[in-house]
């Protein structure tokens, strides 16, 4: 390649915001897409990637949709929004969704795949996932991996997610990123290359929990789920 080609080359590239939420969304609710649309409001993505997690390695003994279902929810569910990507990334080779993933290879997999100079990785993650992170694989490598986004939960005070972390990893006083000194109460801590944000004032108490009890019930989902999503349940008799 030439200066002027790499130059130009260079001079396209667009820095990409890339957020990955991962989770078993089983199904994905209301809930979820508060908290990307929040995250998008304040971070600004050019895409959020929603990743229905294999058998993930925490939840083994529970029963899960089969992940064709859970996809299918997920990608019905981003329809309406321009940059919310129904992802792949655990469905393996067979796409049967089967195999064991980890966030830590996943998070590397998206690093991978976003190289560019001024690429930025996020990882989205709920309050509650969150405090269970110390039994993560190679929890202590994937927080220096990326930025980490945890949206608050009722009853889950910053406090309790800071002392989640170990203090080794955090970083020295004055080593601070501009970004805390924009927004001081929104850094719960400043690692050595990442930060880890709260984004407050998402709470809400819908979870994937009551609304596979409420559809088991013969409950109304209505207004918990998407439109879209609501009817796939129904029509695929999911959770009865
Ligand atoms: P379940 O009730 O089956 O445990 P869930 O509703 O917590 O499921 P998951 O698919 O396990 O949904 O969640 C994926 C991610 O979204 C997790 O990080 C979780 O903490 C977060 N999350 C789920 N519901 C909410 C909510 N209402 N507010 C904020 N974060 C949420």
């Amino acid at each position: 390649m030439t200066t002027a080609q790499a130059h130009r080359t260079a001079a396209k590239h667009h820095p990409r915001r890339i957020a990955l939420f991962g989770g078993s969304f089983d199904p994905i609710h209301s809930g979820h897409l508060s908290v990307a649309r929040a995250a998008d409001r304040r971070f600004n993505f050019d895409e959020i990637h929603f990743i229905p997690a294999s058998r993930p390695p925490h939840k083994l003994k529970q029963h899960l949709a089969p992940f064709p279902h859970r996809f299918a929810m997920v990608a019905l569910a981003c329809a309406d929004h321009p940059h919310f990507v129904p992802s792949l990334a655990e469905a393996g080779e067979d796409f049967s969704g089967t195999q064991l993933h980890y966030s830590v290879d996943t998070v590397r997999y998206f690093r991978h795949t976003y190289h560019e100079p001024g690429d930025h990785i996020f990882f989205i993650i709920g309050a509650d996932a969150f405090l269970d992170i110390p039994v993560w694989k190679e929890y202590e490598t994937l927080l220096g991996l990326c930025d980490f986004i945890i949206a608050n939960r009722p009853g889950i005070r910053a406090e309790a997610l800071r002392l989640v972390i170990p203090p080794e990893l955090t970083a020295r006083p004055g080593s601070k990123k501009e970004t805390e000194a924009e927004h001081p109460s929104q850094v719960v801590a400043q690692l050595h290359c990442t930060t880890v944000y709260l984004l407050e004032n998402v709470a809400s108490d819908v979870s994937a929990t009551d609304i596979r009890r409420r559809a088991q019930k013969g409950q109304s989902i209505h207004g918990l789920v998407s439109a879209r999503v609501e009817e796939y349940i129904l029509k695929q008799g999911l959770y009865r």
